[in-house]
């Protein structure tokens, strides 16, 4: 839960969030057009769709040692090859699918007619979304050409593809969504993913989990997180994704790069932790997985890290069972040495915070906090990608050991240096809204992106003898927890501390930041939505859970003005001290929820405020938006690595190579690290 992503209202274009994926804030709005204009060509790859494809930049990659860059090349290979689980984990025959879609496109590179541009362009959405499903939204996509063309196509390319698969495509009926949160229906069998097998109901599961679970255990497992529920002799089962088990070959051919990666490991810790983690894929045992997180937890020293493993919930209606995603790591020495200061006072900003005494950690233990360069990313992480995360994700480990913050700064950069002012300039109520976001909401995002990852996520405790969110708030504790650390950083982005250890250099910064969250939470993200449709995705529901919150409850102070003029709605705060104290009571209460387990509050708001879409507002950010010709999502294509060899076939060098296009890296990543299919 903990990926931070672009949120895009900020970014013009293109933020984003994840699993904790955090995401992006309008920063990038800031930059002169010319300079943007300059830039694109070098950073944004593809554009379809509602997606736009770039490319980011490793600094200093041939400053590492040897030894560091073939750690980074295994640790690079092992997430590479855990791409196909994604892929399957998603839905029962995306990889059927993928590897016809592969076929087609590989024989017909440059086909102009109209046809095969339609079909171009949905493969390269089912590449994005690593499926048939839209990645954010959940929903199928839809074919703009024929069953026929298709056929056509197959035919032609010798490709082949079950009937069930091209009925998946062409029958809008089926399989519609890849998620569905509707408390209402069975959302293990309205769920299109492939966590659970044939017959499964959601009834079932939670009993089957009701009777597992030891609510006494004061250090458990994440129940359910690596393995598919399926019914065995009429018995629920769990079929868990081990090397020998399902998933096995990709596992194998993982461990066998993570053994790679051990021999070059920087230190003792992040070796043991290395060796722990195979071990873990080695047996599926939740409980090594557990042992793992304590070490990965505590290796701090080394300066490639990495993240890898079933790790986010969110691709799971219930929030159980975990995508596979791996983002490789190098650290930026100058700016993790800038962002220290955040980390290094984390008990104060405990201490400060709005919630109740009995909610606060006495002692904040081990928050680590770096800024990395992302060299590689793949599963869920990729090509839409996070840029922050927070783990490990099991709370009492959290608690007791504390946890690793990464901000992706070169993904950062990237999105900075693509995205243009248009957003700001269409939805900013007034110049000065527009002069402050030019001027602060680059650093405005990145001091979000801290504070909701270091402080944020790692702040508060749960009461003695209340489960996990995820039991108690259950549907409800992504989004709940998301907004709470939104919360977090909310309201000590105008706290004079932060200009006192020189994080900011006037509280216009936090201005900045409350007008693009505000504007974000109650405008601009809905362009990301398909109009008549409610919010499910955890971060659009906590953003808009959390303005809305503000915008009523400040309404008789007029905390936030709504502002109609020649038609269209801006939000103008009036009152930035009020709105601080405003977030800091939502933040209470929604720590409260989480610390006392309260699901009937959890879900009211979550349904009072973070759901339901005004139509006719929706409609107009989507008009709006429009001539903007913005691209409301954003990936990346990865580099790839290359070991040099000597004439004796020693290794002497691993060379960085930052070129491929969109469908070429997906053809080429078909081709290389298939291992299911
Ligand atoms: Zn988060």
């Amino acid at each position: 839960m903990r990926k931070n992503i672009v949120p895009f209202s900020f970014l013009a274009l293109t933020l984003t969030l994840s699993a904790c994926k955090n995401e992006h804030s309008e920063q990038n709005n800031m930059k002169e057009t010319e300079e943007i204009a300059e830039n694109n060509s070098d950073i944004i790859v593809d554009r379809f769709a509602d997606i736009q494809v770039l490319r980011y930049d490793i600094k200093g990659f041939e400053n590492l040692s040897l030894n560091q860059k073939l750690l980074v090349y295994y640790l690079s290979e092992a997430g590479h090859y855990g791409r196909d689980i994604h892929y399957d984990q998603n839905f029962k025959y995306n990889l059927e699918i993928r590897k016809a879609f592969e076929t087609i496109v590989g024989n017909y590179k440059n086909e102009k007619n109209e046809d095969y541009q339609k079909f171009l362009t949905f493969a390269k959405q089912f590449w994005f979304a690593n499926g048939l499903h839209h990645h954010y939204g959940m929903d199928k996509f839809k074919p703009e050409f024929s069953k026929e063309y298709f056929q056509k196509l197959l035919k032609e390319n010798n490709a082949s593809l079950s009937n069930e698969a091209i009925e998946a495509i062409f029958n809008p009926s089926l399989y519609a969504k890849r998620k569905v949160k509707d408390s209402n229906k069975d959302m293990i069998a309205a769920s299109a993913n492939n966590f659970y097998g044939e017959g499964v109901t959601q009834k079932q599961v939670e009993e089957y989990y009701s009777k597992v679970i030891d609510k006494n255990d004061h250090e458990p497992i994440e129940y359910g997180l690596n393995s598919t529920m399926i019914l065995k002799d009429g018995k629920l089962a769990e079929d868990v994704w081990k090397s020998g088990g399902r998933y096995g070959k990709a596992m194998g051919k993982m461990i066998e790069n993570l053994k790679e990666a051990v021999k070059y490991a920087e230190n003792e810790p992040q070796k043991k932790a290395l060796l722990k983690l195979i071990d873990y894929f080695r047996t599926g045992d939740l409980k090594l997985w557990n042992e793992y997180n304590i070490l990965w937890t505590h290796a701090t020293e080394g300066d490639i890290d990495y993240i890898l493993g079933f790790i986010e919930v969110y691709g799971d209606a219930i929030g159980k069972r975990a995508t596979f995603e791996s983002v490789i790591e190098i650290n930026d020495f100058e700016a993790s040495k800038q962002m220290s200061v955040v980390a290094a006072n984390a008990q104060w900003f405990e201490d400060n915070s709005s919630i109740l005494p009995a909610h606060k950690k006495a002692k904040v233990t081990g928050v680590s906090y770096k800024v990395v360069q992302v060299a590689s990313e793949s599963g869920d992480c990729s090509p839409s990608t996070p840029i922050g995360v927070n783990l490990p994700n099991n709370e009492w480990i959290r608690e007791k050991h504390g946890s690793k913050s990464v901000s992706l700064g070169n993904i950062i950069t990237a999105y900075d240096k693509a995205s243009g002012p248009g957003m700001l300039n269409e939805f900013a109520h007034d110049e000065e809204e527009i002069e402050r976001g030019k001027k602060h909401a680059a650093l405005a995002g990145k001091l979000h992106t801290a504070l909701h990852e270091v402080i944020g996520h790692a702040s508060g405790q749960i009461n003695k003898g209340v489960g996990q969110p995820n039991e108690t708030l259950k549907n409800f504790a992504s989004t709940l927890e998301e907004a709470r650390a939104d919360l977090v950083a909310l309201y000590f982005l105008l706290d004079e501390k932060l200009v006192n250890i020189g994080l900011m250099p006037s509280l216009e910064v936090g201005k900045a930041e409350y007008d693009s969250y505000i504007r974000n939470g109650l405008l601009t993200q809905l362009q990301r939505l398909e109009l008549g449709n409610h919010l499910e995705e955890e971060h659009m529901q906590n953003r808009q859970l959390v303005a809305a919150w503000v915008f009523e409850k400040g309404q008789k102070d007029k905390v936030i003005e709504k502002v109609i003029k020649n038609g269209k709605i801006y939000y103008d705060i009036k009152d930035y001290n009020k709105l601080r104290v405003l977030f800091g009571e939502l933040l209470r209460e929604i720590q409260r929820i989480k610390s006392e387990g309260d699901y009937a509050a959890g879900k009211a708001l979550v349904e009072n405020y973070g759901t339901k879409v005004d139509k006719a507002t929706h409609e107009q950010v989507l008009q709006r938006v429009k001539p903007l010709n913005i691209a409301p999502y954003s990936g990346f294509v990865n580099p790839t690595y290359e070991l040099v060899k000597d004439a004796n076939g020693k290794i002497t060098d691993v060379k960085l190579i930052n070129k491929q296009g969109f469908v070429e890296q997906m053809l080429y990543y078909g081709k290389k690290y298939a291992t299911l299919i």
